[in-house]
């Protein structure tokens, strides 16, 4: 036991980079055997939507783990130790898997909007990840434009021979790419000339400050500014405060995200959500006609 728990992390994780590794590896074990456990890694499902309106234009999916001795696990805690192991593949197809199952609920519930799921930089080093995204979307026969994406960089990635040939074949899937917190990430601009993007996700730290910092405001208009440019839809992120989504809208932003709309919720609760954020959008819609 001991030796398998230390043989999952030791080809890639750098222990260097934590203090508490030990504590790593032995949760990278655990999530080993969690991966096919029923129900231990869930999803939470957050709506993005149109700021004008209201309208769900989208929903994340962001993982839960639901660790039976250390209780609830947010994905700050064990998303950094499973990039670096041999277990990001297997994680990466679970949360696919477990996405295109709700987005294909949505369709059979005539829901028209994508599914976003996260993916670390990392899995752009792997020559197969285009073909087992296009498999896992014929398996839930879900059409590729219902699945985006979203790429963070949280970690330099050196070989971009492979990574240009895994965006290439990914475009080829017909998937859409989000490029995640937007702003923060190792190379975030030089990333947007490698492939053609559809979405910018500006990062909540902006979105936070906007308000009071004057630089951090600027960042946000250059995003949509840039967003515009490039044909993709600019999503603001971690959006609190009527005032922020006010702001946002001022200076053209489309479309945004955060506790001010939706919290992330169980799969089970989201088609219902959907359903209310849509007729919400709708009846807006009517309101300033008759008062016209
Ligand atoms: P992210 O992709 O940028 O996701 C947005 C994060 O902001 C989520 O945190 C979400 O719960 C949180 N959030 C949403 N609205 C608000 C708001 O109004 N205020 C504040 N303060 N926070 C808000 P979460 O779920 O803890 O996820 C953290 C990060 O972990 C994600 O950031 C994503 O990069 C990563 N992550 C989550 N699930 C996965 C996954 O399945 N695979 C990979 N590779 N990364 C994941
Ligand atoms: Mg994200
Ligand atoms: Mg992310
Ligand atoms: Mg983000």
């Amino acid at each position: 036991k001991q030796a398998k728990q230390l043989r999952v992390g030791v080809a890639t994780y750098d222990s260097s980079r934590d203090a508490s590794s030990t504590d790593h590896l032995a949760l990278l074990a655990e999530l080993r055997d969690a991966l096919t456990a029923d129900d231990q890694i869930v999803l939470a499902l957050q709506p993005a939507v149109d700021l004008a309106s209201g309208a769900p234009v989208g929903v994340e999916a962001l993982t839960r783990w639901r660790h039976p001795r250390r209780g609830p696990l947010s994905p700050a805690v064990f998303i950094a130790a499973v990039e670096h192991s041999e277990l990001l593949g297997p994680f990466t197809r679970y949360v696919l898997d477990r996405s295109l199952a709700a987005a294909a609920g949505w369709i059979a519930a005539d829901i028209d909007v994508p599914v976003s799921v996260n993916v670390s930089a990392r899995s752009l080093l792997d020559p197969t990840f285009p073909g087992q995204v296009a498999d896992a979307l014929r398996r839930h026969v879900v059409p590729a434009r219902h699945l985006v994406l979203e790429i963070t960089e949280t970690v330099a990635i050196s070989d971009l021979e492979i990574v240009d040939e895994v965006l290439a074949a990914l475009r080829e899937t017909g998937v859409q790419l989000s490029v995640d917190d937007f702003g923060t990430g190792f190379s975030s601009l030089a990333f947007l000339t490698r492939v053609a993007i559809d979405e910018l996700k500006v990062d909540r730290s902006f979105v936070d400050d906007m308000i009071d910092s004057p630089a951090a405001e600027a960042v946000v208009r250059g995003a949509v500014e840039l967003g515009g440019r490039l044909h993709a839809r600019v999503v603001a992120e971690g959006v609190e405060t009527a005032e922020q989504r006010a702001a946002l809208l001022a200076l053209g932003c489309v479309s945004a995200q955060g506790y001010h709309f939706c919290q992330p919720m169980p799969p089970d609760k989201i088609v219902g959500t959907l359903h209310r954020l849509g007729e919400a959008a709708t009846q807006a819609k009517i309101v300033p006609l008759r008062a016209d």
